[in-house]
């Protein structure tokens, strides 16, 4: 695939994404910005996905260190990822974090929480009220 075609895909994607019923806010998911640094991947607007998302730096560094298969260091506005990660990998991870953490399944919207109960998690709209258990 060349490279427009794959922005047009990736695009498109974020159209979809940003489908929300009701208000008609469109929702959108920055690209992720990187930087190599020898062997390293820095992740440059990490804080801004966990401020637009609304979840901890700590639960989300949690899931790309497990997804990514490295260790991952917090500085700040950025993270360090200790391992080369292409821009594509990083946007399908981030893509899938919303997914499953962030995005409410019955109306589709980016307003959610996630309430801890008996140490089990569940994902709660702040719209449409819909929840569900995540791992
Ligand atoms: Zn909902």
């Amino acid at each position: 695939m060349d490279d427009s075609k794959y922005v047009e895909m990736l695009n498109s994607l974020y159209v979809r994404l940003g489908e929300k019923k009701g208000t008609g806010n469109r929702f959108e998911i920055p690209r992720a910005e990187i930087m190599y640094q020898g062997s390293t991947t820095v992740w440059k607007n990490f804080s801004r996905f966990a401020e637009l998302f609304r979840r901890d730096k700590e639960f989300m560094i949690k899931f790309f260190k497990r997804e990514l298969g490295a260790p991952l260091d917090d500085r700040g506005e950025f993270v360090v990822i200790h391992r080369r990660v292409a821009q594509n990998i990083l946007d399908v991870k981030v893509n899938s974090f919303f997914e499953l953490y962030v995005r409410c399944k019955e109306c589709k919207g980016p307003d959610t929480h996630i309430v801890e109960k008996d140490s089990v998690k569940i994902l709660v709209c702040e719209i449409c009220g819909a929840s569900r258990v995540i791992k």
